[in-house]
């Protein structure tokens, strides 16, 4: 680095966490739910909450703070109504009351169905998928944007309001239901632009001198119609006269194909992720020649992994990306959504590996750290350039990262490993004798309600208030009445109901060597759903069974089938913070590998019914088609490698959430599970169809229970949709289920919709059998 001053670069984000360093805005919005939280209060918790984020921002040193990322809920959702697309079912709530209106288009209500959801990107953030159709009449509404970007110029911050892009938004969206199933939201694009213009135009009247707008989806695979879509979005944007200056944004991946197009539109600036796979945006840009005349914003701090930034290394990119824009200003690569809030609040983390972590706080800093090296020479950040540089080199030369026997395990995996010696249905055949199932067997997906007598038990045991033994007690009371409500229900393979699991994924993390949990690290999933992703710091191994105990007792209490109940090895990945110092496959592999001592462990403990959940599997799909194959070859690997060590009549399940299946059937047949249970009641069972016109050829359980929603299906409502997958799947290969594990579920509503559930799969057996006769 030269120490020639460059005054104007400046540092900037997109988006910082939502819910507050306590969860704040996790507990207003559902204190407002169940009616102990007035709307004001709220409204007013919201503000305190921004007001705080945006001053810490400020006193961090940032240039540049965002506005308009704030959400109750989703900022996809929020987009809807900031163009005013409310579903006409959901029309008359929100005339009612604007935010009752809002969080039922969000959660449903008793009859009326929410929005689908659907998984962010390649994140693990779920956002409301719009429902659009040729009737749809967008309105501008740009008051939460004005509102929160005045909140920010009254605090004299300089602000950049940060919208969803009009194409992104519109590739989102789904056609609305009884629309035909082959409308585009894109050819909606006309009509949705004047709605910009007049959000951005108010935006400009209230003083915004950039303001920032999405396009993530452009990073993925499109076609020559969708980009020269996304042409026409940004010629008509550039041309309006009353405007502010566009920053047009992209994150996760590269922007390959839509590089040009952006380059060449009359914007202002592009803001550009130059992390991870998105690494390649370097050589791109400066293949089209840079972007003289325009600002670009380089994403060089990783938004969503929680490893320190290596300074060295972005500041060479920084200094290339100098010649090939008028002006560069540093960023992190995407919203710090994705991350937690603070790693110095991790006080279980031991200081030596704490160094290496960075959540949303210290990437702010990192960014402004970058921003000042890149214009003043690196002597300016001379210390922190020293700190950093020590920091990675202990990470590389750790112990905890480099364990002999999980590294010579791994090396001597081979193919058959990965197999089940015994084809599907040789195995069919041996698993119908030895489980003696009826006809569309009933069963759930693992998970009963997390009641706050268990969470209290769990903080209890903590806090050291109560006792192991104590701690214990409690689990097996909760074990007993799960079982017993299982079987006065009629459920014909039962679960112990995973009481003893915080989370599915952490709870595993916490029993493997090389895993790192966190006190504090919540990241928001959906709505007001928060997990903390563990972090997959170092080689992984098990010490010692994890789940033996659980399903022994509950299978002591039982004749029926109790089912084993694992976290896959992809989703152990996915919903963890990940290595970036081996490739993913590496990790996956020395997952699996102690995932499968683990099975193997269940089966000699008498376990016939092991479940393996890869709700991840598709989330973690590159987002371009050209790294797809690779990812699913190793995915699918880890799988088999963790379930292939059982008897033929050990059933294998597998179970994965949401319903956009269609670009991974193969991988799910590869999977050679013996059963996999899918979402499929928000989405009407098309996700059978899919699987029947695959040839998928084993068993199925399509879920007729949405858990996502706290109605209860009735019983016409669960037969009926089980019809519809009678017309795919024959009814020898039907499981009935819900869609999901019910913790996030209440008691009342869960007792319900599974005696519904139970009746129902009752009924149409009978008729089957009744047509078979
Ligand atoms: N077995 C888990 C549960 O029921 C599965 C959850 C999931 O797929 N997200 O909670
Ligand atoms: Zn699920």
């Amino acid at each position: 680095m030269t120490s020639s001053v460059i005054s104007s670069v400046t540092s900037t984000v997109y988006g910082h966490p939502r819910q507050g360093p306590n969860r704040e805005l996790k507990k207003a919005v559902e204190g407002y739910w169940k009616g102990r939280v007035s709307a004001q209060d709220l409204h007013r918790t919201a503000a305190r909450l921004r007001g705080a984020n945006l001053q810490q921002l400020a006193d961090a040193g940032l240039h540049e703070v965002p506005t308009g990322d704030f959400s109750y809920y989703d900022h996809v959702l929020d987009t809807s109504v900031m163009v005013g697309a409310i579903p006409v079912r959901h029309r008359a709530a929100v005339q009612q009351d604007a935010l009752d209106g809002y969080f039922a288009m969000a959660r449903g209500a008793q009859d009326v169905l929410p929005l689908e959801m659907t998984k962010w990107f390649d994140t693990n953030y779920h956002y409301l998928v719009p429902e659009l159709g040729p009737y749809t009449v967008f309105r501008a509404d740009a008051g939460k944007q004005v509102g929160e970007f005045t909140e920010a110029r009254a605090l004299g911050l300089i602000a950049r309001p940060v919208l969803l892009g009009p194409v992104t938004y519109l590739l989102l969206a789904k056609p609305a239901p009884g629309v035909a199933p082959d409308f585009e939201p894109l050819t909606l694009l006309d009509r949705l632009l004047p709605v910009y213009a007049q959000v951005l135009a108010e935006l400009c009247a209230a003083g915004a001198e950039w303001v920032q707008l999405d396009e993530p989806a452009l990073v993925q695979d499109r076609t020559p119609a969708e980009l020269n879509a996304a042409a026409r979005a940004y010629r008509d944007l550039g041309a309006l006269m009353e405007r502010p200056k566009l920053l047009v944004a992209s994150y996760f991946d590269r922007l390959g194909e839509a590089l040009p197009v952006l380059a060449k539109a009359p914007v202002d600036g592009l803001a550009m992720d130059f992390t991870g796979p998105a690494a390649g945006n370097l050589e791109d840009l400066a293949a089209v020649g840079g972007l003289p005349g325009k600002r670009l914003v380089a994403g060089v701090v990783d938004g969503r992994n929680i490893w320190i930034n290596d300074f060295e290394k972005s500041l060479a990119t920084l200094g290339t990306l100098l010649a090939l824009a008028d002006r560069v200003d540093v960023s992190a690569s995407c919203s710090l959504l994705h991350v937690p809030l603070d790693v110095t609040t991790e006080r279980d983390i031991d200081p030596q590996i704490a160094r290496w972590l960075a959540f949303a706080r210290q990437k702010t800093t990192e960014t402004v750290i970058l921003a000042r090296g890149l214009a003043r020479g690196t002597d300016a950040i001379a210390a922190e350039l020293a700190a950093n540089r020590a920091a990675l080199a202990s990470r590389a030369a750790s112990a905890l990262t480099h364990d002999p026997a999980v590294r010579a395990r791994t090396a001597a995996v081979t193919g058959t490993d990965a197999r089940r010696p015994q084809p599907y249905p040789e195995r069919a055949v041996a698993q119908r004798t030895h489980l003696g199932l009826p006809l569309l067997p009933t069963t759930t997906i693992g998970s009963f309600p997390q009641t706050g007598e268990l969470r209290a038990a769990r903080a209890e045991l903590r806090a050291g208030r109560i006792g192991q033994d104590a701690y214990e007690g409690r689990i097996e009371a909760e074990v007993r009445e799960v079982i017993a409500f299982q079987e006065k229900a009629g459920i014909d393979v039962l679960v112990h109901g995973e009481p003893e699991r915080n989370d599915m994924v952490q709870y595993f993390a916490e029993q493997l060597t090389g895993y790192l949990a966190t006190r504090h690290g919540w990241v928001q999933s959906y709505g007001t759903r928060y997990v903390r992703p563990p972090i997959l710091a170092g080689d992984i191994s098990r010490p010692e069974p994890m789940t033996l105990r659980w399903t022994r007792y509950a299978q002591s209490l039982t004749d029926r089938p109790v089912k084993g109940m694992l976290t896959g090895p992809v989703t152990m990945l996915a919903w963890s913070f990940v290595r970036d110092d081996q490739p993913l496959g590496e990790t996956a592999r020395q997952v699996a590998l102690a995932l499968r001592d683990e099975v193997n462990d269940l089966e000699e403990a008498g376990t016939s019914v092991i479940q393996v959940d890869e709700p991840a599997l598709r989330e973690t799909l590159p987002l371009r088609s050209s790294g797809r194959a690779a990812y699913l070859a190793w995915a699918t690997e880890a799988f088999r490698l963790t379930t292939s060590g059982v008897r033929p009549g050990t059933q294998i399940h597998t179970h994965m959430c949401y319903a956009e299946f269609g670009d991974i059937l193969r991988a799910i047949d590869d999977l050679d599970a013996d059963v996999i249970s899918l979402e499929a009641a928000r989405s009407h069972m098309q996700v059978a169809g899919e699987l029947a016109t695959a040839g998928y050829p084993r068993e199925v359980g399509p879920g007729v229970y949405d858990i996502h929603s706290p109605r209860v299906p009735g019983v016409d409502e669960a037969a009926d949709l089980l019809h519809k997958g009678l017309l795919a799947i024959p009814a020898e290969r039907l499981w009935v289920n819900p869609d999901c594990g019910l913790k996030t579920r209440g008691w009342p509503e869960t007792r319900q919709s599974l005696e519904n559930l139970v009746a129902a799969a009752r009924r149409v057996r009978t008729e089957v059998d009744a047509a078979g006769a």
